[in-house]
């Protein structure tokens, strides 16, 4: 039997062992042997077919809603450019910059690569505006959370396993997915949810992708807001941290092209956060003594920006939020693609014969408005848009 854990002889004591994993929700038989007998190979020696959060992350990328991201908005509607990001490709930056993070710490990269590669899944179509109408739209009913719905896509939804539903994901990937999760929900949901009724953390490798998620979408943002004409270089002066890497890179490259320059202060904030994250971090670990992963859980909160890292990030984001996502065009958008959403739930509530029959309900209006969240969480942009037409639109039949 080939060792699948051997790269982690290089983890520290405090990360998330794939040997020591909590397991997966259905019982799995060890995948090596069985592939020696499917695929008629010989002696497969010592060879590693991956650990079990490598095959979470194969799971991740290799199912639908992973594709969906592509056409899911992240700030920008996926037909306003092709340079702005997407829930895909911010996605990607998200895994990148938890490897990085994993590495200079010693954690299990491959956990946090998963986390992060899952932990927009549950999103619904148009970005935010989408996930406030669609909650708004499930007020009596529930309502709708995109990180809770994205750990209903992987434990339930997905549909690929003849041996299952879902991904049927490690224990750890899942409760990094669960980012939040309200009292209520928490108690419907077993081992995953405990963490939130016991106030306990989860692994680091979980509390590295929340970060990283964040240092993405500040940095991409800045970019892609530049990019649209919705930030100007002037406002963004008035950023400590901005004005701070600016004076360098100008000192550094006097001659460099604006758009060079633009990236190359995005980069400098990238990996200014990145490196504070991992010594502080580092020295937290240290001071409070943890030792292995149960220390962690049982701790407070322990990946950290320092002291003077932290106001710089506040008010980058307060920056943002001012600027960026609040910005009158963007709430134009988000305006009207709020409506898309609410008028297809109430269309779809009246008469639910116009859903697809897989989404119709003869039990209850709340079992109803429950898979008509789900058929509108799944949409893409692009989808909803069409699905809106063929509704509401008497040109567009089919
Ligand atoms: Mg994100």
């Amino acid at each position: 039997m080939p060792d699948c854990h051997v790269i982690e002889t290089q983890l520290k004591p405090y990360a998330a062992y794939s040997s020591s994993s909590k397991g997966r929700r259905y019982f799995e038989s060890d995948l090596c042997p069985t592939w020696k007998e499917e695929l008629f190979i010989g002696d497969i020696g010592n060879y590693s077919f991956g650990s079990l959060f490598q095959h979470d992350r194969d799971r991740i990328v290799h199912c639908e809603a992973f594709r969906r991201l592509e056409y899911k908005t992240q700030v920008f509607l996926n037909d306003q450019g092709d340079l702005f990001r997407t829930r895909l490709t911010h996605s990607l930056e998200v895994a990148q910059i938890a490897r990085s993070l994993s590495r200079n710490l010693g954690l299990n990269e491959d956990l946090a690569e998963a986390i992060s590669l899952a932990h927009d899944l549950g999103h619904t179509p148009f970005g935010h505006a989408g996930q406030d109408a669609l909650n708004q739209c499930m007020q009596d009913y529930g309502g709708f959370e995109h990180n809770l719905h994205g750990l209903r896509i992987v434990d339930e939804l997905e549909e690929r396993y003849p041996q299952f539903n879902g991904l049927n994901l490690t224990f750890e990937t899942r409760e990094g997915i669960l980012k939040h999760c309200q009292f209520k929900d928490a108690l419907m949901l077993g081992e995953v949810g405990e963490r939130f009724i016991k106030n306990t953390q989860p692994s680091l490798e979980a509390q590295i992708a929340n970060f990283a998620d964040e240092i993405a979408y500040s940095c991409h943002d800045i970019e892609d807001g530049l990019r649209a004409g919705f930030l100007t270089l002037d406002q963004l002066k008035t950023v400590e941290i901005w004005s701070y890497y600016d004076a360098i890179a100008r000192t550094r490259f006097p001659f460099c092209s604006l758009k060079r320059h633009i990236y190359e202060v995005v980069q400098m904030i990238t990996n200014a956060l990145i490196a504070d994250l991992t010594v502080f971090t580092a020295s937290r670990l240290s001071i409070l003594k943890i030792n292995n992963i149960e220390d962690v859980r049982l701790s407070q909160p322990i990946v950290s920006y320092s002291t003077l890292m932290l106001p710089q990030i506040v008010e980058l984001k307060k920056f943002l939020k001012k600027n960026l996502y609040t910005h009158f065009k963007v709430i134009r958008i988000a305006n009207k693609l709020k409506k898309i959403i609410t008028r297809l739930f109430d269309a779809f509530m009246e008469d639910n014969r116009l859903l697809p029959s897989k989404y119709q309900s003869k039990v209850s209006d709340q079992e109803q408005a429950r898979l008509i969240s789900y058929y509108i969480a799944g949409m893409t942009d692009r989808y909803a848009i069409k699905e809106y037409k063929r509704v509401f639109c008497i040109e567009e039949i089919f």
